[in-house]
């Protein structure tokens, strides 16, 4: 089992500077990278492997000791794998018809992350009061902000180290043993229709409402980003602004990472099954309203919450396909069609009087029981006639 581990760090000045450097020096392999993959291409007709990039950029990382001679090599090895992976990611997508963008290069916005292979070049430190630092080749020992004890038992695998804003932070990839202890049963079975309106209408009758903060805080993004739009350009008030701005989004990032975490673990240690709308993030995203509020609600984030802290508690997540759970009734299964403004089910057929999103939610978990073929959706059949009211 994988989980990761994110801690904030506290690096001096000089090692800002230096944490800058190496990502300077990354992010110009990386177009280097790519540029060369482009030029083979042009020349030769055929591409450029992960290998044969490697080889070569050990040689120039070997003759330049003070630019990119700075960064680990396995960091390096990291940074050619992440290149070689998008292309590869290109290739499939082309392959199955998509059409996916090319592989870009990174302007300085864009490149904010350093791997490592963990214990070569970086390492966990104690010092003898107990208190841990993060030490990184040419960079030293950073100051850590250690809020979450790493289990005895762990391996770190591999680390990150990412710059949101203007902090840093370490990513630590463990590899914990399962240990077959699961969470009590509590013979609970529960289905979740997530919304727009409300975040998850839960087949228990319960509705979670949708906090919006990034709806409220973007009233005040706006009103920072016109504010830096007319000050004089490239200058530090408006650096200080561009600051503040990254601050906000992160602080919204947080806050909506914190409900969501509540949420799924109250979920989790209630039920033994949870059954959710197998939503496509492509269709989510395909209308800009609807993005902004799926965006908003972290839909994918919630899922994924669910998914592993499921596999944690050895409990089981079905996820089902959405079609027919709103329009159809469900106590009798009668299809009442309505539109996306009508909040109410109300079925002519028994009478059953209930929250859209609530009967959806009961749709889902109905489905998730069904044999699996029941699962992908077609297989259903309502057991009674749609009826016209
Ligand atoms: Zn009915």
């Amino acid at each position: 089992m994988y989980r990761t581990y994110k801690y904030l760090l506290r690096p001096y000045t000089e090692q800002v500077k230096s944490l800058d450097f190496l990502l300077w020096q990354s992010r110009l392999v990386y177009n280097a990278a790519l540029q060369q993959r482009i030029n083979t291409y042009k020349e030769t007709g055929k591409g450029v492997g992960y290998g044969a990039q490697w080889s070569h950029f050990r040689n120039v990382r070997h003759d330049n000791p003070d630019t990119l001679g700075k960064l680990n090599a396995s960091s390096l090895q990291h940074l050619l794998r992440r290149l070689d992976k998008s292309f590869a990611g290109f290739f499939r997508r082309l392959k199955i018809g998509e059409k996916p963008g090319f592989p870009r290069y990174k302007g300085s916005s864009r490149f904010n992350s350093l791997e490592y292979t963990y214990n070569d070049g970086c390492k966990l430190r104690q010092d003898e009061k107990g208190r841990k630092s993060f030490y990184v080749q040419n960079v030293g020992e950073m100051r850590m902000c250690y809020h979450r004890a790493i289990p005895t038992d762990a391996e770190i695998k591999h680390i990150v180290l990412k710059r949101v804003g203007e902090r840093w932070y370490v990513c630590l990839m463990l590899k914990l043993p399962d240990t077959g202890i699961h969470q009590v049963q509590t013979d609970q079975q529960i289905g979740i229709d997530v919304g727009l309106k409300n975040l998850a209408a839960l087949s228990t009758g319960e509705l979670i409402e949708n906090p919006h903060w990034l709806r409220e805080s973007l009233a005040k993004l706006r009103r920072l980003q016109r504010h830096a739009s007319r000050q004089v350009k490239g200058s530090n008030h408006q650096r200080k602004t561009y600051h503040q701005i990254a601050r906000l989004h992160e602080h919204v990032a947080n806050q909506r990472a914190d409900f969501l975490h509540k949420i799924s673990n109250r979920l989790i240690a209630g039920n033994d099954l949870i059954a959710i709308e197998n939503l496509s993030p492509r269709f989510m995203n395909r209308n800009r309203h609807l993005s902004l509020s799926s965006h908003d609600a972290g839909f994918g984030l919630f899922r994924q919450m669910l998914e592993y802290k499921a596999e944690s508690a050895g409990i089981q997540v079905i996820a089902v396909n959405a079609s027919n759970t709103t329009q159809a009734c469900s106590e009798c299964g009668s299809i009442v069609p309505k539109g996306l403004s009508v909040r109410v089910h109300a079925c002519p057929n028994c009478g059953l009087v209930l929250d859209r999103d609530i009967n959806a939610a009961r749709n889902i978990l109905t489905m998730a029981l069904l044999p699996p073929l029941g699962r992908s959706g077609q297989a259903v059949t309502w057991a009674v006639a749609p009826c016209v009211a």
